[in-house]
């Protein structure tokens, strides 16, 4: 390993013009990623164009010891997308995208957001789910799992992952599906950023085109809130999407006298002919009248028109959860919880799971969570970095209480957490399959910024 601490010139040595150091006027757009609270100041942003270049970079990072951070849509909740004096590996240039609309597939750039591929695709009347926010980059979502408006009906984004091309710590580039290196492609589809950087996916995509969707917001009591949730759990595959509870926010579209009091504010999707959309969100739309009710026929490569892209708030402490049920002493506790957050903004949500993602063996990728019937998330939004360890005492505390069933959680969604959080999104044998493949292909930890899986002891390096 070199001793050379500051990396800038020798990775303009190798990628000359796609290095931004702090004297470049491009530096603090470059470094400024979605939660701004996370605020790091890597000693350089580099922007390769291909899995060559990306390479380079990992060679240098090897050989330097100096922390490599990975970004691709800069969404990470952990802020693992920054580095304090490390190397940021900005994705954000491989922007690729080859869809072979008659083989049904596409290769994707690691450094599309989920709204860029879903609009291009979607111009076939083809869709790959990704989830609830278009910002999100595919690199992040793909590896982490993948739950939005799809997953009943094709399954989590993984489901759709067909291969993936990685560049590994040792600085190759590797094609990975279930005949060729089988255990990283088991391993990157749930188990994040800890097996290689990712360049390029390949997809599947389905015919997904005519659907109606949209945001329904109701007034939300407890025991509305536990009916919602089971029309949710008794709705057809076609239908997914988020159960948002929260106090409602001074929206300029919701009646002022409900600013402040409980909703229930639904992001929904149902997939296919307007009439059967219709049927299938009815159960929903006779819960209450309704304070907003933007259900309507739509095409699927405008589902995130008008979405649910929340402000970028300066942090937010999340805990993820899971349920093999939901009763009215959970929606109680919920409302309980939100009443006492301090938060600016709190809020508490609910994805049906079940359909295809449950049709997957719970051990054929590295997302062990498929039986479970519902995933949950408390988070609070909050403004100054003194607040935190009061929120996430908060979120952690209630998601403890929420939970049905197993400890759990969801990858995409686990904040600074440590091993334990880890843990609780890779349980039991997933975690020691993990290990195993992590010593295989990253035996000294070069990629550990990320939820990290260290690698089992004395396992050889594949060369
Ligand atoms: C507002 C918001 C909404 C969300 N909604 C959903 C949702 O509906 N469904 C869902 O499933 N998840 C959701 N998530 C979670 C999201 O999937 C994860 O935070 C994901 O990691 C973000 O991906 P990114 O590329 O934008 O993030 P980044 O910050 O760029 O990456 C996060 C981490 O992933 C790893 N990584 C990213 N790209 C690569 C790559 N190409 N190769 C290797 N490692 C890589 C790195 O460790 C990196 O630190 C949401 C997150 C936010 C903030």
């Amino acid at each position: 390993m070199g001793t050379e601490r500051n990396p800038a010139s020798r990775l303009r040595a190798v990628l000359d013009g796609r290095v931004i150091d702090p004297g470049d006027p491009r530096y603090d757009d470059a470094r400024t990623v979605y939660y701004s609270g996370f605020d790091r100041r890597p000693s350089a942003v580099v922007r390769p164009r291909d899995a060559t270049e990306v390479a380079r970079v990992v060679d240098v990072a090897r050989d330097t010891g100096v922390e490599l951070a990975v970004r691709s849509g800069g969404h990470s909740v952990a802020g693992h997308s920054g580095t304090e004096g490390g190397i940021l590996l900005d994705l954000s240039e491989l922007r690729s995208l080859d869809v072979d609309v008659e083989r049904r597939t596409a290769w994707a750039g690691a450094g599309l957001t989920a709204g860029e591929y879903t609009t291009a695709v979607g111009v076939h009347g083809l869709a790959t789910g990704f989830g609830d926010t278009p910002g999100v980059g595919v690199g992040g979502i793909t590896l982490g799992g993948g739950v939005g408006y799809l997953h009943r009906l094709h399954g989590l984004t993984i489901d759709s992952l067909i291969a993936a091309e990685i560049v590994t710590a040792n600085g190759k580039v590797v094609h990975a599906d279930e005949a060729t290196h089988p255990d990283l492609f088991w391993a990157i589809r749930g188990g994040g950023g800890n097996f290689g950087v990712a360049t390029r996916f390949r997809f599947r995509i389905h015919e997904v085109d005519a659907a109606v969707g949209g945001m329904l917001i109701l007034p939300a009591t407890p025991n509305l809130l536990a009916t919602f949730v089971e029309a949710a759990l008794e709705a057809p595959e076609t239908l997914s999407g988020m159960i948002n509870v929260m106090r409602a926010p001074p929206m300029p579209f919701l009646p002022a006298e409900h600013h402040g009091r409980p909703i229930v504010m639904a992001a929904l999707l149902n997939a296919g002919a307007p009439e059967a959309g219709e049927r299938a969100l009815a159960p929903f739309r006779a819960l209450a009248a309704p304070l907003v009710d933007g259900l309507r026929p739509l095409r699927y490569r405008d589902v995130y028109e008008g979405g649910p892209e929340p402000p970028p708030a300066p942090a937010v402490a999340v805990r993820s959860f899971f349920m093999d049920g939901f009763d009215l002493g959970a929606a109680e506790t919920i409302f309980d919880l939100l009443e006492r957050s301090t938060a600016s903004l709190s809020v508490s949500q609910f994805r049906v799971l079940g359909g295809a993602v449950a049709r997957v063996p719970s051990d054929a990728t590295a997302f062990a969570h498929r039986q479970r019937a519902i995933m949950g998330s408390l988070g609070a939004v909050y403004e100054r970095g003194e607040e935190r360890s009061t929120h996430e005492t908060w979120a952690r505390e209630g998601a403890a209480k929420l939970r049905r069933g197993e400890p759990g959680a969801y990858v995409g969604f686990l904040g600074e957490e440590g091993e334990a959080g880890a843990r609780e999104a890779y349980p039991g044998a997933t975690w020691e399959r993990l290990r195993t493949v992590k010593a295989r292909y990253d035996p000294t930890n070069l990629f550990r910024l990320n939820q990290n899986v260290p690698p089992a002891a004395r396992h050889a390096a594949r060369s």
